[in-house]
Formats: C-alpha cells, structure tokens, sequence
C-alpha cells in the first residue's frame, strides 16, 4: 500500500460559491494587520449588520492577514456599498472590498477564476475535461500528439518559471518543495520531490495527476506533466535533462513518477 503524503490526504476546497434565491448575501474581504486580538474585533463589527456563515483568514507573510467571509444581510437598509463604507472607517482595517449577491448567486470572486498575481488571466476547468481533451488529442495525432504535450508542458513550465523564481528563492531544494505546493493548491498534482543520495537525479512521484483523472484506451501517460517537471528542472539548474516515466497511474501503478537526469552527468547537489 503507498502511503500517502499529508499533503494528499488534505480535503480538497470547494468552489466557493453559495446559492441563496431568498436573501441577501455578501462577500466580504478585509486587509488588515496581522496581529493578536485584530480578527476577533473585525468579527465584532459585523455583528449587527450581517450574519456570517462561512469565513476563514489567512497571514499574509508581511504583517498583514486577509479575512474572507460570506454573510447574510440582516438589515433590508443594508447593502453592499454601506458595509464597505463603515468597514473603511475603522482602524483595523486596511483595506476592503464588499460584493453582493446577483439572483441569489454569490461568488468569491476576490480569490478565484479571474487572475494570478503575475496578471494572467485563469478559468476553471474540471481536471477530467482537460485529461479526456490530452486523450482525443493522443487518440488523433498519437506519439506525435504526446511529443506536442510533453514540450507544450515544458514550455508552459519554462515560461511560468520566469514569475515563480521571484516568489521561491534560490535553494533548489527548498524550490521543489514550494513548487510542490503550488501545484497542489492548483489541483494539478500531488508530487513528493526527492533526489537520489548520489545527488544525480531527481524523482517526482505524483500521488494525485489531473492529466491520468481521466483513464487512457490509447494508452497516453501524463506527458504534459512529465514536460512541465523537466522545463522546471532546465531553468531552476539551467541545465538540459533527460525524463523517464517508470510507474503510471495510466499503467495501473498506484503513482505516477517521473524520473530525471541532467544530460552532462554532473551531480545536481
Ligand atoms: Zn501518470
């Protein structure tokens, strides 16, 4: 039995919307400082004016934290504009943003769907939607198909590198492990990095792959992935590698794992 990492056993979150025809909603989100004693007060503001049913906050690393919550309006008087209007004035607060709801639908739109920090734009798209796109993709232009995937996933990760090497540092090891969380919080993969003793290569093994979620009859692996792992690796050593994929969820391995290799040989630690 594989033991899974804690990091693949976490409840995956939810799309974070609620739907309520009868009554009002907002979305409330507050900048504020994070310090002792700060959410509990910001929890009181609230009190008279909407009922809080889903909240959660968050550090963000420079002395602030974010509160994000969604309520129920309480007052008929109350709207959106007028929470925020109060919320700007107290000193607690940094800065904030209220929406409402539209026919019943309230959707937080502050932390997803619409724009990465790096200003791309996303959509959400389910990961067996994309995974049977890559199989019909294989199934028409087969080993060429997989050839386009695996270096449209270097590329993507080459490109994407770019911006992440300004968040993660300079420690190769300590770069695979945050790379690591942020392909998990994006659903992509579940990946435990290592590197082997002789320090001459570097195993990935996925224990969650949205490109296997949908099961392969063309007998496809995850080669984007696979490609993606190896841009990463080119720019974070600025070296080439070779990549083996010896274990498969597509083959009926419990894990996919991908293997690499800088191509001169050379200890990468
Ligand atoms: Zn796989």
């Amino acid at each position: 039995m594989v033991k899974k990492s804690l990091s693949a056993l976490q409840r995956k979150v939810e799309f974070p919307f609620h739907y309520s025809p009868d009554g009002r909603m907002v979305h409330i989100v507050v900048k504020m400082a994070d310090d002792p004693g700060v959410l509990a007060s910001l929890l009181g503001d609230f009190r008279t004016e909407v009922n809080l049913i889903g909240t959660s906050s968050y550090s963000m690393g420079d002395g602030s934290a974010i509160f994000s919550g969604f309520g129920r309006v309480l007052s008929p008087s109350e709207d959106a504009a007028a929470i925020k209007e109060r919320l700007s004035k107290s000193p607690r607060v940094l800065s904030c943003q209220v929406s409402e709801s539209e026919q019943g639908l309230l959707i937080d739109r502050f932390h997803f769907g619409f724009q990465t920090p790096n200003g791309d734009e996303y959509i959400m798209i389910p990961a067996r939607a994309l995974s049977s796109t890559y199989e019909a993709f294989v199934d028409k232009f087969k080993t060429g198909g997989e050839t386009i995937l695996f270096y449209q996933g270097r590329d993507y990760a080459r490109a994407r590198m770019g911006y992440y090497k300004t968040i993660v540092g300079s420690d190769p090891k300590a770069i695979f492990n945050k790379l690591g969380g942020i392909l998990r919080s994006l659903g992509w993969a579940a990946t435990e990095i290592t590197f082997d003793s002789s320090g001459r290569t570097l195993t990935c093994v996925n224990t969650e792959c949205f490109e296997c979620s949908s099961k392969t009859k063309n007998g496809r692996r995850c080669t984007f992935l696979r490609g993606m792992a190896v841009g990463t690796a080119e720019v974070v050593f600025g070296r080439e590698f070779s990549s083996e994929e010896p274990r498969c969820m597509q083959k009926g391995d419990p894990v996919c794992e991908f293997v690499l290799t800088p191509i001169d040989g050379l200890p990468l630690i």
